[in-house]
Parts: C-alpha cells; sequence; structure tokens
C-alpha cells in the first residue's frame, strides 16, 4: 500500500500505485474477503494487461487454422490458445517506459486503455489538447488522469482534433505496452475476429447451448456472448438477446451485423428485472445472465473508483435480474450467471440469496460434455462455481456459476 488519502473528508480511501485504483475501505474489505493479504497481488495484476490479448474466431465464418496461416502468413505473431480452439492470442509486451514531453493530447478513459496497448488515438477518442498541437507535433498522449500511456505524433492540430470528431489524431510510436492492432486488421474487417477475453469465451462455453435450444442472453449488449453463443450452435438456435440500452442494443447489432450473424438473433429491448412479467411466456433451455458488476476483474485498468456502496448497490439488482431471468427457464433447463468482478458480495451471495428464495434451483457442479478434462476450467474450480483471478491465470477475473431448474 503507498498509504492513503481523502478525496472527501468523511471517507477514508486507500490508493494503489499512486492514484490508479481509489477503492473505499469497504471495497478493500471486500476484496480481503476474497483474497485475504494477497488482494494486493489481485490489484496489481488489474493495472496490468495480461500477457495474452485474446480473440475469438469466428467459427462460422472461417476455420480458426486458416486464420491463423493468413495472419502469420503477413508476419503477425499470433497462437493458438492451448485447450479452447476458437481462441487465438497476440502477445502482449512491456512494460516500456514512455517520454514526458511538454506537449500534451488526453484522450477519454476508454481511448486511453486502447493506446496504453499500442492502439493509435483517432479524434473523436480526444478529450483535451495542447492548442499549440500542430500535425507532425511530437506528443505524449495521456489518461483523463494524467498518467501518460504512449509518445506518438499528431496527424492533425489540436483544432481539428476537436473540431473535426473524425480521422487519425495521433498515430502512436510508442506505448507502455505493445500487441497486435487488431481492429486494423483485415480479418477483424471481415468479421472473422471478435476481441474477447479467454475467461469470457469460457461463460458461453459453460452455458454450453446446443442447435434447436432457445437461449435467453438478459444483459447481452455490446454481444460478446450472443455471438458466441450463436456459433456455437451453428446459428441453428433460437438466441433472444435482451438490453436496457438502445445504444447499446445499436453497438450489438453493428457488432453482429460485422460478423454476419444479425439475421440470426432476436434483439429486444428490456428490463431485465422484469422479464417474467414483460416475457413470461419464454420457456428457454438456456438462460445467460451476465449482469451490470463492480468490473474490478477488468484489466487493464488506468484508474477506477469505487465505493463499497457501488457494491451493495450492483448486488441487489444482480439478484432483482437473478429472480426474474430465472423464470423464462423451462423445468431442467441450465442458467449461467457471470460477472467480471470478483466480490463475494455480487457472485457467491448472490446465488446464495437466490437459491434461499426459489427452492426450484440447484447449483449444478457439472461441466458439459467437451469440458470434463479441461485444465484451465479445472484450475479455475471454486467449490461448485468457477473463479479467474487475474494475478493466477493470466485473464480478467471472472466468477461464473450454473444453476439448474428441477421444478
Ligand atoms: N453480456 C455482454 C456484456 C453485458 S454488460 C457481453 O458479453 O458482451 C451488462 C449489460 O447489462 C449492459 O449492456 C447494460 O446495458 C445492461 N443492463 C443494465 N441494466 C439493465 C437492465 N435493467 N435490463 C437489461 N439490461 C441491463
Amino acid at each position: 500500500m503507498l498509504g492513503h488519502s481523502s478525496p472527501r473528508s468523511s471517507e477514508r480511501w486507500q490508493e494503489w500505485v499512486g492514484t490508479l485504483l481509489l477503492y473505499d475501505e469497504g471495497v478493500i474489505g471486500a476484496l480481503r474477503r476474497v483474497y485475504g493479504d494477497g488482494y494486493t497481488s489481485f490489484m496489481e495484476a488489474v493495472t496490468r494487461p495480461g500477457s495474452r490479448l485474446y480473440v475469438r474466431v469466428n467459427t462460422l465464418l472461417a476455420d480458426p487454422n486458416d486464420v491463423l496461416d493468413s495472419l502469420r502468413s503477413r508476419g503477425v505473431e499470433v497462437y493458438r490458445d492451448e485447450l479452447l480452439e476458437e481462441a487465438l492470442y497476440f502477445p502482449v509486451r512491456g512494460p516500456f517506459r514512455v517520454e514526458e514531453l511538454k506537449i500534451s493530447v488526453v484522450a477519454d478513459k476508454y481511448a486511453a486503455e486502447s493506446v496504453y496497448l499500442g492502439s493509435d488515438l483517432y479524434a473523436p477518442g480526444v478529450l483535451k489538447c495542447d492548442p499549440s498541437v500542430e500535425a507532425g507535433a511530437e506528443v505524449v498522449i495521456r489518461a483523463p488522469n494524467g498518467v501518460p500511456v504512449a509518445n506518438g505524433v499528431a496527424m492533425m492540430s489540436c483544432k481539428e482534433m476537436l473540431g473535426r470528431r473524425r480521422g487519425l489524431a495521433v498515430k502512436v510510436t510508442k506505448s507502455v505496452y505493445a500487441t497486435a492492432k487488431i481492429r486494423e486488421l483485415e480479418e477483424y474487417r471481415e468479421g472473422l475476429l471478435y476481441p474477447q477475453s479467454l475467461a469470457a469465451m469460457y461463460v458461453t462455453r459453460l452455458l454450453s447451448p446446443k442447435p434447436r435450444e432457445i437461449v435467453v442472453d438478459a444483459c447481452a449488449a455490446p454481444g460478446g456472448k450472443t455471438g458466441h453463443t450463436i456459433e456455437l450452435t451453428r446459428g441453428k438456435a433460437l438466441v433472444i438477446a435482451f438490453d436496457v440500452s438502445l445504444k447499446r442494443l445499436q453497438e450489438l447489432k453493428e457488432e453482429l451485423g460485422r460478423l454476419r450473424e444479425l439475421g440470426l438473433v432476436e434483439a429486444w429491448r428490456a428490463d431485465s428485472r422484469y422479464l417474467h412479467i414483460d416475457f413470461g411466456w419464454i420457456r428457454a433451455d438456456k438462460v445467460l445472465l451476465d449482469p451490470p458488476c463492480t468490473a474490478l476483474g477488468v484489466r487493464p485498468k488506468l484508474y477506477d473508483v469505487k465505493r463499497f456502496q457501488d457494491v451493495v448497490a450492483a448486488s441487489k439488482y444482480q439478484l432483482q435480474f437473478l429472480k426474474s431471468a430465472s423464470r423464462l427457464l423451462r423445468v431442467g433447463g441450465v442458467l449461467v450467471y457471470s460477472t467480471c468482478t470478483v466480490t463475494m458480495e455480487e457472485n457467491e451471495d448472490v446465488i446464495d440469496e437466490f437459491l434461499r428464495s426459489d427452492r426450484c434451483f440447484d447449483v449444478d457442479d457439472t461441466v458439459p460434455e467437451g469440458l470434463s478434462n479441461n485444465a484451465f476450467l479445472k484450475s479455475a474450480r471454486s467449490g461448485p462455481y468457477f473463479r479467474f483471478h487475474p494475478h493466477l491465470h493470466d485473464t480478467s477475473g471472472y466468477f461464473v456459476a450454473r444453476l439448474v431448474r428441477k421444478c
């Protein structure tokens, strides 16, 4: 620990790695509940990217071996995951030292996280810039909290960056971390690749959707797991994707359009806390519930601010989603609950509370066919559930539970 500071006088905050992670005592307590004193290794890990950047091959359009060969033939360093056939990864190198220059361009958090991994900065991601920036100037790109993430050469003036809002703003020459620029690959544009963490791919694998099933994805946007479901069922399942946000549903449609899977899915707007009321007629074979969470396991984090009240608020929502989405499942059907966070309050405790309230559900600790000898999944076993830990599994932090409906 590097000590604590008090952005608000009434609260004590703990800082980690300078000012990167600002978590209050309750959040630290929740992390200690999971990791004991080892929570500092967890926090250190999420400020860095993993050593591999994963993509999922769209197996409806391409064979992973062919995609691998075509990337390698152009000199791209890429490998197949040892265990999951649809998963390819690019090595992540770094950290490298970024030079402190006088002239800076500030990127929004989302853009800064990509630039941190070596992507170029496009004008829509520019928050602020030094008015003296002209095309050709050497600049430092910073995250909104001031952390330098890359050096680069401006491709337009500051005025144009903020005025035009499109086009390449800064060509990155050196970033803290470096890996393949996935979105610039022709395979990406052709819809053969979807950037997704390995742990997220295991979520849909654990759902194990089959052709001719009805599959509900209750919090679906931007559609990472929806697309994977379509691929695993060869487009032969009825996939119903719900999300409350029209903007994010639009992103889901764009992503599934890029993957050429849009015609194979129903994408409906709904508040999934009330699915049992609005869509109570659905009898699904599988339900995937990947609700909003505190996202403590997402990496790399340039900075993050969380209070324990965020954890409590998220867990209340999660229980509501679970109570509602579970009612759409047929008897004998399987529900997978997943989050990209690590607190027990949002994971085990939500499941326990749900199982107390609905005697028709049980935890299913079996693994779907084909995964029983999977060493990676075995290493992630946590009682009847799965937990992927950033510092132990070199992935994002994820929790996954399988539940089965008995009556
Ligand atoms: N499963 C997605 C990620 C989901 S993130 C994937 O793999 O790509 C959580 C999603 O829940 C967000 O898109 C958010 O818009 C949605 N959400 C939040 N509140 C909701 C609500 N009340 N009803 C339905 N969806 C909601």
